[in-house]
Order: structure tokens, then C-alpha cells, then sequence
């Protein structure tokens, strides 16, 4: 249903999804937007600070050449970005303290690249319906446990080598989470993209971006939502500071947390109380003695690890400073997750010598196998719009930035 074009919209959150609609629904001719914030600048999980001078990303960090929707942001707003410049093989091990010896002899190697480019590339042709967006139309088999499904196809050593860009960045363990997210992350236009290396990085930060589309909308920052009731075709929204109405509402929040707020119907509480998130934790530091360069331990690649390190940053090789990130489940403590990266740091030779900053991610929206399974995905995708009230963000498709906005894009093209 197309609407006139002075409607209302109000759409809860600052960062990439909720700045793309906002941008899709401007650029149709919508010229009555207002964007909720809560904190006090754009960006969400694109989150990038300076230092001595210098960028660092505590959230997203690069994206590829085949993200279309971003590089499109990035060549309208005219915002820096450049080649990520790879180094050597990046696994360490903590029982030696160096890069893990090559496990893939000449035979293997053949066999990995043979697994990728005859049997991964021919299911990803085998489950089309995967890379559309949203996750609502996936194929069945694609609901089953990343690792199951690729026992089941043969594809180990593809499993192996993929790991260290899931787990290592944050989304959890092959055991835990449904091939689907895996295969939309790790699509063939992606692969093609890491393979040419066609990787950047945004040299002045990547939030940088999203303050910079940020400026063009009505933003209202550091809001905090009180009560938003939705009642014959009017939304009534209070915030701290005033009383808003809207005809549509756009959602790219958590959305189990608009329970405290907003008059959720039995279907939205059903499905919400369904999402699961990983901690994802980003610690910048000052190391000492650490290696020069980007690396992942897979030896922390496990559930029974949660907790600890699982991949380090290193932005600039002529400074001290790396990010650390940690992937846990809420369930550890920030003793107990520091201790483990001093553990760790040392494991490898370095030693901590200060932590700038510490930020705490509520990552990967997601559902599990039995709940793909229930239907998740296709009863959120039948209650958009009830109540004029839409549903975006990473959790719709999958956490990536360019994901994120995909979805976004797409659903105002799809209802406006
Ligand atoms: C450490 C880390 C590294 C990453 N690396 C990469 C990477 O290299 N490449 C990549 O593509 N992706 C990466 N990602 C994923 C990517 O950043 C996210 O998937 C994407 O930015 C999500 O955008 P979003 O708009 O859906 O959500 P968010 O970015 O979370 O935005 C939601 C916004 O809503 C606001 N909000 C929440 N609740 C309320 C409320 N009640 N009222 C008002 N506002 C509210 C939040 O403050 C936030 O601004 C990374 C993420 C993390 C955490």
C-alpha cells in the first residue's frame, strides 16, 4: 500500500537500518521523517574513535567491494575508504605463542578449493532463495546447524576455513546457529570479494558515514522512549522531552526490549521473546611485545571458551594499540573476561599495558534451529505493517552493515 506522501514516520534508531529507510523513504519524496536516537550520536554499531590523531573502529570495521548498497552511500556522501592491506596467514597458538603451523598440506589445499568452487559454489546455486532479502523465503535444509549441514554436504575443510570470519567476528558457533546466516554472510559475490581482496576499510572511520546521512534527516538524539501506544491508525509516541505522533512506526531497536514501552500484541511478544544474542565485547588497548599484526585464536573458537579473546586488530603497525574482541553469552564476568585476555596476551608474548575502552555488544540477533523451524521469520514477515508498524534491522537478514541496509532498502521499496 502505497501512502501520501506528507505521512508520518517515526522510525526508532540511528544506525544503519534505521538511517537507510530514512534515506529510501527521502529520496521517494517522504519528507515527514523523524529518527529516535538514544544516544547521543549516529551509527549504532558503526562506532569509530580517534586517538593520538588516529581512527579506530569499536564496532563495524570493513566492508567489500561486492556491498553495493554502501558503496553507493559511500561514493554520494563522498566518504573516504581504502584497501585493507592483508598480512600472512593470522592464526595463532596459544600453546607455542606464534602463527599456527599450516595444517593444509599441497593435497589439502587442493581439496579445500575444490570443496569451495565445485561443491559450495553449486548449493549456493542449489539455495537461491537464501540471498534474497529477509530470511522469511529460505529454503528448510538451510535451517539445520551450520555444522550438520556441512558434514552433511562434505564441504569440512570449507567449514574450517570460514570459522575464523564467524566465530572469530563475533556470530557464535557452527553448532549453535543455522546455516542460513551462514550462507547469506558467505555468498559467492562476498568470497569473490575476498578472494580479489577487493576489502576497505574507511581510513576516517565508519561512523563517519552515518553521521555525515545522519545530517540530512531529523534526528532526534539522546531520547529516551517512554510509551508508544498504537491506536486507530495513530501512533502516539512519549519520550522524555515531548509527545510525537506518527501514522507509520519503524523499528531497527532490540526488539524484545519494546516491551518495557510500547503496547506489543500477543503475536509481536511470541516472536520477540524468541531472539538470542551473542556478547560481543571490544576491548581497545595498549599491548607491549604482541604481535605486530591481525590475528584470530582458534583455540577459543568453542563454546566451552566463552569468555575469551577470539581475534585481534591491529589498525596501525607503528603504534601499540589493538582491539580485542571477546565473544561470551552474558554469562561471564568482566573479572573473569579480563583475566582471560591478560592470560591470553601473555600466552603470546605481549603484556597489557592499559585498556582505553571497553564496549559491551548485544550482537547477532538471531533464532535457533527449532525456532526457524516454527516459522519464526515468515510470522515476523506476515505482521508487518499490523498496527503500522514495521520491523528492520540486522535481525531481519543478517549483521553485517551492508545486510542490514539491504533489508532496510528493500522494505520501504517493498510497502511505500
Ligand atoms: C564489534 C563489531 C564488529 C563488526 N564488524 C563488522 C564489519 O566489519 N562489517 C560489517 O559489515 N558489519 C560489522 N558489524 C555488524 C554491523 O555493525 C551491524 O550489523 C549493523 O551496523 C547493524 O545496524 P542496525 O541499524 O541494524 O543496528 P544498530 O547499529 O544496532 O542500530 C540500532 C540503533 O538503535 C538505537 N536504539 C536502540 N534502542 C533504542 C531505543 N529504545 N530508542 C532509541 N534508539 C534506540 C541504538 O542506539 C542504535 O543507534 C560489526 C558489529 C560489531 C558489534
Amino acid at each position: 500500500m502505497k501512502k501520501s506522501k506528507d505521512t508520518r514516520f517515526i522510525i526508532i534508531g540511528a544506525g544503519a537500518a534505521g538511517l537507510t529507510a530514512a534515506e529510501t523513504l527521502l529520496n521517494k519524496g517522504y519528507t515527514n521523517v523523524i529518527i529516535l536516537e538514544k544516544e547521543s550520536f549516529a551509527g549504532g554499531k558503526c562506532r569509530s574513535v580517534e586517538y593520538e590523531g588516529r581512527s579506530y573502529e569499536l564496532g563495524a570495521g570493513i566492508i567489500s567491494a561486492n556491498n553495493k548498497t554502501i558503496m553507493d552511500l559511500v561514493e554520494i556522501y563522498e566518504v573516504p575508504i581504502k584497501p585493507v592491506v592483508f598480512g600472512q596467514d593470522n592464526l595463532f597458538d596459544l600453546e607455542t605463542g606464534g602463527v599456527c603451523p599450516d595444517t593444509l598440506s599441497f593435497p589439502d589445499k587442493f581439496s579445500f578449493f575444490w570443496q569451495l568452487l565445485l561443491r559450495y559454489h553449486r548449493l549456493l546455486l542449489q539455495f537461491p532463495k537464501v540471498q534474497e532479502p529477509g530470511l522469511a523465503q529460505c529454503e528448510l535444509e538451510l535451517f539445520d546447524n551450520f555444522h550438520h549441514w556441512a558434514k552433511m554436504n562434505n564441504i569440512p575443510l570449507v567449514e574450517d576455513k570460514f570459522e575464523r570470519f564467524f566465530t572469530g567476528f563475533g556470530y557464535g558457533y557452527w553448532e549453535e546457529v543455522p546455516a542460513a546466516y551462514t550462507l547469506k554472510y558467505n555468498d559467492w559475490a562476498s568470497l569473490v570479494s575476498y578472494m580479489r581482496r577487493a576489502i576497505y576499510i574507511f581510513p576516517e572511520g565508519i561512523q563517519g558515514l552515518w553521521k555525515k546521512i545522519a545530517d540530512r534527516h531529523k534526528v532526534f538524539y539522546n531520547t529516551s522512549i517512554k510509551r508508544i501506544a498504537r491506536k486507530e491508525n495513530v501512533i502516539t509516541i512519549d519520550t522524555d522531552k515531548q509527545q510525537l505522533r506518527a501514522d507509520v512506526l519503524m523499528l531497527t531497536c532490540p526488539l524484545e526490549e519494546t516491551f518495557c514501552f510500547m503496547d506489543t500484541t500477543k503475536a509481536e511478544a511470541e516472536l520477540f521473546s524468541k531472539i538470542k544474542y551473542t556478547e560481543y565485547i571490544t576491548y581497545l588497548c595498549r599491548l607491549e611485545n604482541f604481535p605486530n599484526q591481525t590475528g584470530f585464536i582458534p583455540a577459543h573458537f568453542s563454546p566451552s571458551k566463552k569468555g575469551h579473546p577470539v581475534f585481534w586488530y591491529k589498525r596501525y603497525t607503528d603504534t601499540n594499540i589493538y582491539t580485542l574482541y571477546v565473544l561470551s553469552d552474558f554469562t561471564v564476568s568482566d573479572a573473569a573476561m579480563f583475566h582471560n585476555i591478560e592470560e591470553c596476551i601473555s600466552k603470546l608474548g605481549g603484556s597489557l599495558i592499559k585498556v582505553e575502552q571497553i564496549v559491551k555488544w548485544k550482537y547477532f540477533p538471531h533464532v535457533d534451529t527449532q525456532d526457524m523451524q516454527d516459522g519464526f521469520y515468515p510470522k515476523l514477515e506476515s505482521i508487518q505493517g499490523f498496527n503500522n508498524t514495521y520491523y528492520l534491522g540486522e535481525l531481519l537478514n543478517f549483521s553485517t552493515v551492508e545486510l542490514s541496509a539491504v533489508y532496510a532498502k528493500n522494505l520501504v521499496e517493498r510497502f511505500f
